[in-house]
């Protein structure tokens, strides 16, 4: 027994992904693509997605909000979970990632709930900003550039609802931040994020040390 999460290893990974995965064909080919790439390593865990979708059910979301989207392994998640007059808008300013993730969506079925919008997703933030949209989204998830990771933050704080949740990827970024030796850009990005969300008052958070770690944090 342990009182603290337990570790890793290889063997309990496949355990865990044995005993409660549920990745459909057409979210694991996805995932088989992706890991071809040179990116293949930004790639969302499958147990994280199916977290994603599981959130996004219990909330009853429909209006949800993405930024990274890459191959759309989450985008993909989210959608399925959605109900028919659910959306996602989904931010990303590749073109090659996003091309791979429409095709999986379309095979889906749940193009129709995907706006994509391939701008920096700073603009595009402000962009629903200036249209009225504070308030307006019941989900948000984080996972693009760790230095933007608090220009999004904020941002997305403003999009969601009271009662909207906020996830966040890779806040323990390969246990990096743990490590005071260590001091590049994204790792000291990340450190400086997960600071002032555990300070802010204007949300109740945990951090779960899943995938790559995973914040949740609902606006009250
Ligand atoms: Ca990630």
């Amino acid at each position: 027994m342990s009182r603290k999460t337990l570790p890793m290893t290889d063997e309990l990974y496949r355990y865990l992904l044995d005993v409660s995965l549920r990745e459909s064909d057409v979210q694991r080919r996805l995932r088989e693509e992706t890991a071809q790439l040179p990116e293949a390593g930004m790639q969302l865990s499958p147990e994280q997605g199916q977290l994603l979708g599981l959130l996004v059910r219990l909330m009853g979301a429909r209006r949800c909000l993405e930024v990274g989207t890459f191959t759309g392994y989450s985008t993909l998640a989210v959608a399925l979970a959605l109900p028919e007059d659910g959306f996602i808008t989904a931010c990303d300013v590749s073109e090659i990632w996003t091309d791979i993730a429409w095709r999986y969506w379309q095979e889906a079925d749940v193009a129709h709930k995907i706006f994509l919008r391939l701008a920096p997703a700073r603009d595009t933030l402000d962009g629903l900003l200036a249209q009225d949209q504070a308030g307006m989204y019941d989900f948000c998830f984080i996972d693009a550039d760790k230095e933007g990771y608090l220009d999004y933050y904020e941002r997305c704080l403003r999009l969601l609802r009271p009662g909207g949740l906020l996830a966040v990827d890779n806040t323990l970024w390969g246990g990096r931040p743990a490590d005071p030796a260590v001091n590049d850009i994204d790792t000291v990005a990340i450190r400086d994020f997960n600071r002032r969300v555990r300070d802010d008052a204007r949300v109740e958070m945990a951090l779960l040390p899943v995938g790559d770690g995973l914040t949740l944090a609902w606006k009250r």
